[in-house]
Parts: structure tokens; C-alpha cells; sequence
């Protein structure tokens, strides 16, 4: 468990760097950043934990880390640099965050039962520190990242129908971006790929607890 999480720690501050350089927007920049400093600071304490338990740092691979960073890798080469592409850095470092908080949590209960109350300090903090960047990032994508993308679109719409289909039909459409499922149809073609800024914000919404109130991003105990 330790080491699991020691390698996915490792591997998260080089990925932290590489969302911050493709975030657009500041402030998700700098949440980026933030937690990057923050990651750098959760190996030492690992590296703590591992004395208490008179172990030596060691990593071993999580596939589970691997698998939601190369995911997010993914939307990095897909997208374009802006509004999309930050909606979906933000879907996948709260994949992140999550298996995190998940982690961390059952640590922290472990090691409290086992009587390693300093370990199972190490470890609340450190989830405490996951959970805060998970809701710090539901409130950007809330705020800022979701409505810019959807104004993107619009732009798009309004000054881009140069090379392709008119798209008449969208004429009287309502400007819930992602909930029109049709706007699929629609093909493509135009430098804002909307079918993709489209489902980027589709899966910023829905990787999210929406109609539940303003306590979104909870702070899962488990
Ligand atoms: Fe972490
Ligand atoms: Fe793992
Ligand atoms: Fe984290």
C-alpha cells in the first residue's frame, strides 16, 4: 500500500507540471502548480512513514496511477490548448484525486487500527490535502472553466461558419452547451473542435455531483 502510493506520489508531481503547462486558465494553472508543491511535500512525509515503520523507501508500480495518467495524457494530445482541454485536465485530476482520497483514507484507518497513530496522521493530512485540491477544482470547473468553454463554442458558432456546414438548425438553440446531446450530429471541421469541447464539458458535469448543492467535491471518507 505504501509503496503503491509512493510510486503513484513520484509519478504524480512530473504529471502535476505537465497539466500546469497545458492549462490554459490561471487560477487552474496555479491549482496545478500548488498541488505540484504540495505532492513534492507528501513524499517526504511518505518517506517519514516509511522510518516510523522501519522500512526503507521503496516504490512499486500502481497501475491504477499509470492508468489514469495515461488517460489524462490522452486528453492532452486530443485537445486543443484552451477552455476544452482545461475541462478535461480538471475530469482527470479528480480521477486522480479521487483514487487519492480513496487511498489515503483506507491507509489512515489501517494504521489507526493497527495502533500507528503517527502513520495514521501522515495520512489524514495528506488526504485532507487531496480532498481540498478535489473541491478547489470543482469550484474552478464550476466557476470559471465551463462557462468559458461554452463561450468558446459560441464564438466559434457566431464568427467560424466559413468552411463549414451552416448549421441552420442550431439557429434558436438554447445555450446549455452540454446538455444537448444532439449537438453531436453537427459534425466537425472547425480549429475549436466543438464535438470534443462538447463532450468535454459533458464529462465535466458528469464527473461531478450536479444536482446536489454547493457541497460538491465531498470529502469521501472511506
Ligand atoms: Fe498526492
Ligand atoms: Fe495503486
Ligand atoms: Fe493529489
Amino acid at each position: 500500500m505504501l509503496k503503491d502510493i509512493y510510486y503513484a506520489e513520484k509519478k504524480l508531481t512530473k504529471a502535476l507540471g505537465k497539466m500546469a503547462k497545458n492549462a490554459t486558465l490561471g487560477r487552474l494553472k496555479e491549482a496545478f502548480k500548488t498541488h505540484q508543491a504540495q505532492t513534492e511535500d507528501q513524499i517526504k512525509k511518505l518517506e517519514r512513514a516509511f522510518g516510523i515503520l522501519g522500512m526503507t523507501p521503496k516504490a512499486k508500480k500502481c497501475a491504477a496511477m499509470d492508468g489514469l495518467l495515461d488517460e489524462a495524457d490522452e486528453h492532452i494530445g486530443e485537445y486543443e490548448k484552451g477552455a476544452g482541454l482545461d475541462a478535461a485536465l480538471i475530469v482527470g485530476a479528480q480521477k486522480v484525486e479521487h483514487y487519492e482520497i480513496a487511498a489515503y483514507g483506507s491507509m489512515r484507518t489501517f494504521a489507526r487500527t493497527l495502533g500507528y497513530t503517527e502513520c495514521a496522521a501522515i495520512f489524514e493530512q495528506i488526504r485532507e490535502q487531496e480532498s481540498d485540491t478535489d473541491e478547489m477544482l470543482t469550484s474552478i470547473a464550476e466557476s470559471v472553466v465551463n462557462p468559458q468553454a461554452e463561450q468558446e463554442m459560441e464564438d466559434v458558432k457566431s464568427g467560424g461558419s466559413s468552411g463549414s456546414r451552416a448549421s441552420g438548425n442550431r439557429g434558436g438553440q438554447d445555450s446549455e452547451a452540454g446538455e444537448d446531446s444532439s449537438s453531436a450530429v453537427s459534425g466537425n471541421g472547425n480549429g475549436f473542435d466543438r464535438e470534443a469541447g462538447d463532450e468535454a464539458l459533458a464529462g465535466a458535469f458528469t464527473g461531478d455531483d450536479r444536482d446536489g448543492d454547493a457541497e460538491t467535491g465531498s470529502p469521501m471518507g472511506y
